[in-house]
């Protein structure tokens, strides 16, 4: 990766600053990026569905527009509240150029009815970060169930991949910075 990016991360609504924390820490151990928090957003209750009794994931993600970032910086923002998208009953997250979210609310074990257990909280937190951190780099899902950018259908897929890029998403990324490169000199 020839650019060091940053990415800011967004809290929306009540987030535990342990998972923040976690991200800071762990995001450029995978990508070299620039990591730091920006103010806490509100969780607008406009977004919430009450039949469902989740949010609409893709609004909140379009909410985040309103946050200034430069070319070279990726937006995440993290919310504890449990997300729907247009086609999914549930998302661990969702992504667009430049900007991604996820959700930690089905990433608990406590949600499966296992112990908590802050080591595999953890591991998915990252993972899926790191996974919608991909998706605003412009990666496709990559058909390799152990690379981070895998589709997760469910929990069991974000428990075998790692937040690990493949080689083979390792080169993409290097591919679409040199294409970013590009349009800048021209
Ligand atoms: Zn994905
Ligand atoms: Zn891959």
């Amino acid at each position: 990766m020839g650019k060091c990016p940053g990415v800011i991360l967004v809290p929306i609504g009540e987030v535990d600053p342990v998972t923040i924390a976690w991200l800071k820490e762990d995001i450029p151990k995978i990508l070299p990026a620039n990591v730091r928090e920006s103010a806490p957003q509100s969780l607008s209750p406009r977004h919430f569905q009450n039949d469902r009794n989740q949010y609409f994931a893709d609004s909140l993600l379009s909410d985040l527009s309103s946050i200034a970032r430069d070319e070279n910086t990726l937006l995440l923002g993290i919310t504890g509240a449990d997300l729907f998208s247009a086609s999914l009953n549930y998302v661990f997250g969702i992504a667009c150029t430049g900007r991604a979210l996820i959700s930690t609310f089905r990433l608990r074990p406590e949600v499966y009815g296992m112990p908590p257990n802050p080591k595999v909280f953890r591991w998915r937190v990252v993972t899926e970060g790191v996974h919608e951190l991909g998706h605003a780099l412009g990666l496709p899902h990559c058909e390799y169930p152990g690379c981070v950018m895998y589709f997760s259908n469910w929990i069991g897929d974000t428990d075998r991949k790692s937040p690990e890029f493949c080689y083979r998403c390792r080169r993409r990324i290097e591919y679409l910075d040199t294409v970013v490169k590009r349009k800048e000199e021209v």
